[in-house]
């Protein structure tokens, strides 16, 4: 505990992370202040650390003694690391801790889609069952799963789809000679041996739309997509049209380029399933993720290492 120590939060925490962080330092929510450019100007100076996510260059140039920006959630896309690594701010996430809950997401999303339990669920409600069947739909047993990006949380989906008695391939930029499953140094090539893609690898502009036009139509009319990343690596429009015309036989979305906004026409497909980005949303993992968090801070300012840094 120290409150000499005066940090800034620009948006809501989680209630624990929040309570553990106002037990330890002087905390300012900016975004409590009416006038929030004026309480900077008069204020900004005295801001060692900023905890959570969402830091680009000008919040840095208002707040000149900043140190460290600790961060909620592993995706750091929404943070100027540049900009902090010119200024000497140090920037920590939230890894692994995350990664059982979003590979946890991510089959049931699968599933969800393959089996369609949100629209099996509508059928019992609405009272039409007893005149009749759904029709039948697909399974993940024995198909090919190509995952975009094998990294923390795609390890975590492969050892579950294994699971699920499906064939794991992968994309990334270097192969993981590790790794047992089969290496694409392609990614069309790979959506098109695929039966499903699924996209973990992180946003930002080194991945911006790379899940194009070319790669859903590779992955082809009975191809199924999940999006658990960012919403920034898929062609989004293309994807949509793709859907609608059956070039793209499905897609399981927990995340969107505009989100909170979802384009329309998702919502009148029956061949997709929408989630409001939850990934990680569980009470032990956001819990944990708090818990890092405020560790990483912790850390920095008794001078010792950083637990999860990124710059
Ligand atoms: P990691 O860094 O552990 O893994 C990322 C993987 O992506 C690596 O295997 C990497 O392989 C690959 N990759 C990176 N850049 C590229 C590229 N340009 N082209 C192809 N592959 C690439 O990250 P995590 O597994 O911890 O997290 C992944 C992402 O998941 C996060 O960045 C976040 O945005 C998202 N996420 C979403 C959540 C949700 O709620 N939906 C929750 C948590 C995370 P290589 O280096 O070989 O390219």
């Amino acid at each position: 505990t120290d409150k000499s120590i005066e940090i800034v939060q620009t948006g809501k925490l989680l209630a624990s992370c929040e309570a553990a962080l106002a037990e330890r330092y002087t905390v300012h929510k900016l975004y409590e202040q009416t006038d929030p450019k004026a309480w900077l100007a008069a204020n900004g100076s005295r801001i060692r650390a900023h905890a959570g996510s969402g830091v680009q260059a000008d919040l840095m140039d208002a707040l000149p003694n900043l140190e460290i920006i600790a961060s909620f959630g592993v995706g750091y896309d929404n943070i100027d690391t540049k900009a902090a690594k010119a200024r000497n701010i140090r920037v920590t996430n939230t890894p692994n801790v995350l990664n059982d809950a979003v590979a946890e997401l991510t089959i049931g999303l699968m599933i969800s889609l393959a089996r369609r339990i949100p629209q099996g669920d509508q059928y019992v409600r609405q009272g039409k069952w007893p005149g009749g069947s759904m029709p039948l739909f697909s399974e993940l047993t024995g198909k090919t799963v190509g995952i975009l990006g094998l990294g923390r949380i795609g390890k975590e989906i492969a050892a579950r789809a294994q699971a699920m008695k499906m064939r794991v391939v992968y994309h990334g930029r270097k192969r993981q000679p590790s790794e047992p499953h089969i290496f694409y140094d392609n990614l069309a090539d790979m959506a098109r041996d695929s039966d499903w893609l699924v996209i973990i690898a992180p946003g930002g502009k080194g991945t911006e739309r790379i899940v194009s036009r070319e790669v859903l139509t590779a992955l082809g009319p009975k191809g199924m997509l999940v999006n658990v990343a960012r919403g920034t690596l898929v062609d989004e429009p293309a994807m949509l049209e793709l859907l609608q015309t059956g070039g793209l036989g499905g897609a399981a979305l927990d995340v969107f380029e505009n989100e909170p906004q979802v384009p329309a026409g998702f919502l009148a497909l029956d061949n997709v399933v929408l989630s409001p980005h939850q990934g990680s949303a569980t009470h032990q993992t956001r819990h944990a993720m708090g818990a890092l968090l405020v560790a990483n801070l912790d850390a920095h300012f008794a001078g010792e290492p950083l637990i999860s840094a990124v710059v």
